[in-house]
């Protein structure tokens, strides 16, 4: 039998409520055991008022939501427990439902059963994920078409697609004899796999489009000291719209920032190099910068205007020149000593905070911010980005088949690779590894 698993679902901190989500067999009974009302004998989906008792004492006035399978988020018995937000509260109601027989829930936990017991789909839990995460106003949409199975659907359609190409090959193959069976030509084939080709590739499109939306550019600020990276680094957080989340890297030494400049949501790689000031680009190592390089969508690369062009500004423009570049020339408040001809030039002063606007259109227009909208629901995350990609190339496989006219059955090999590679984006066919490691990126309690 599955444990029965607790965690607090609202963010730790002082609030005005917790919330401590109970999901399992066992969720009611053992509510029960710590609460002064009777539970056992309630109706589903009813809220209950009561207190939390350990021992005679009372812990803190609640209220109890009991939701009993099958009608609920995991497909189990839920209960939700309404604290007062404090943290020591908050704690102690977990606490007495561990001593009482819970486990404390892994992150993502919730979502996993939702996925196991088949409530949701994986892209619906993605969404789910992406809700939680949205940071403007079309990521949040984007996430809900993941959420609502849109996006699901369409990949679902696709594979029904290919099984009904196989299933057709598959006839011709195992009953050649029955005349009345439409011979399944190449000619035939080909025609699907044209069609499977391009849904494949607007898949591709969107995602990579919809990922620079629900992820954000990946997107580093380089210049040599004192060319005002700081600077601007600040005004761009200032600015009134900015949400700033300052996450420790976990497997590297850098902060990430995230920003979300009116629209365009910037994740800023290694904003720690920049606030210790100890930016100098080989202190920081040739080797960190060249890796910030390669990593980043879009390149930030801050130019004095008040100097002539340095060695090492011209380093920095060569190292960078096949990536997304922008070159930012600073402090145009003072008199001009710079002379570049380059593309993608924004001219700005970090001082009188002139000039963000500028930048926040060149970099909309380099991305094809505009044609992203909602309309898009044939879209996988990032990381399964690299899945569409194989697909693609098993496609031109068989195209070439075809070509060199091999037989039909061979295809067949890879056409059901195809199927089951879309199948784990899914998750029709999964790998609990792999599950894990997704689930885990969930915070706790979700
Ligand atoms: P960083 O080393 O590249 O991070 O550069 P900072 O942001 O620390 O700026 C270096 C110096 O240039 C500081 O004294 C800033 O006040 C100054 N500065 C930055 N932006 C501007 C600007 O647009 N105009 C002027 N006149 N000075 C600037």
């Amino acid at each position: 039998m599955e444990d029965t698993i607790a965690a607090i679902s609202t963010a730790l901190g002082v609030g005005a409520i917790s919330i401590i989500r109970v999901s399992g067999n066992e969720a009611i009974e053992i509510v029960n055991k710590i609460f002064d009302r009777d539970l056992l004998n309630v109706e589903s989906h009813t809220i209950h008022y009561g207190h939390i008792i350990e021992n005679n004492e009372v812990i803190d006035e609640v209220l109890v939501s009991v939701m009993k399978a099958p009608k609920t988020f995991t497909y189990e018995d839920i209960v939700e427990i309404n604290t007062h937000g404090g943290i020591a509260t908050t704690n102690k109601v977990l606490e007495l439902l561990i001593l009482n027989g819970a486990r404390l829930a892994e992150p993502g936990e919730f979502t996993k059963r939702a996925f196991l017991n088949g409530r949701i789909d994986l892209v619906e839990a993605e969404g789910i994920m992406n809700l939680i995460e949205a940071k403007s106003e079309i990521s949040r949409k984007l996430a809900l078409k993941q959420l609502d199975g849109s996006v699901s659907n369409n990949i679902k359609a696709l594979r029904e697609k290919i099984l009904k190409l196989l299933a057709n090959i598959a006839v011709n193959i195992d009953y050649p004899e029955y005349e009345d069976i439409l011979e399944v030509t190449t000619k035939d084939v080909s025609s699907e796999i044209v069609i499977i080709e391009s849904e494949l590739n607007k898949i591709l499109k969107q995602s990579t489009e919809t990922s620079l939306v629900l992820e954000g550019l990946k997107t580093v600020i380089l210049g040599r000291p004192n060319v005002g990276k700081s600077s601007i680094l600040n005004m761009l957080l200032n600015e009134e719209k900015a949400i700033v989340t300052d996450i420790a890297g976990t497997t590297r030494d850098v902060v990430e920032g995230s920003l979300n400049l009116n629209g365009v949501y910037l994740k800023l790689l290694d904003t720690a190099g920049i606030h210790q000031a100890s930016d100098k680009v080989e202190e920081i190592g040739i080797n960190k910068s060249l890796n910030l390089i390669k990593e980043a969508e879009l390149i930030l690369l801050v130019l004095d205007n008040s100097t002539e062009l340095t060695n090492e500004d011209q380093k920095l423009l060569d190292l960078t020149k096949n990536k997304n570049r922008i070159i930012i020339v600073n402090k145009i408040d003072l008199d001009q000593k710079l002379d570049i001809k380059e593309e993608n030039i924004v001219y700005l002063s970090a001082l009188n905070k002139k000039g963000l606007e500028e930048l926040r259109k060149k970099i909309v227009e380099m991305f094809n911010l505009d044609s992203i909208n909602t309309d898009m629901n044939t879209f996988v995350n990032a990381n399964d980005i690299a899945k569409i990609k194989q697909c693609l190339k098993l496609i031109d496989k068989i195209k070439e088949a075809i070509e060199d006219d091999i037989e039909i059955d061979m295809i067949e090999i890879d056409l059901r690779e195809i199927n089951e590679i879309l199948g784990s984006i899914i998750g029709e066919s999964y790998d609990e590894e792999i599950l894990d490691t997704i689930f885990k990126n969930f915070c706790l309690g979700k």
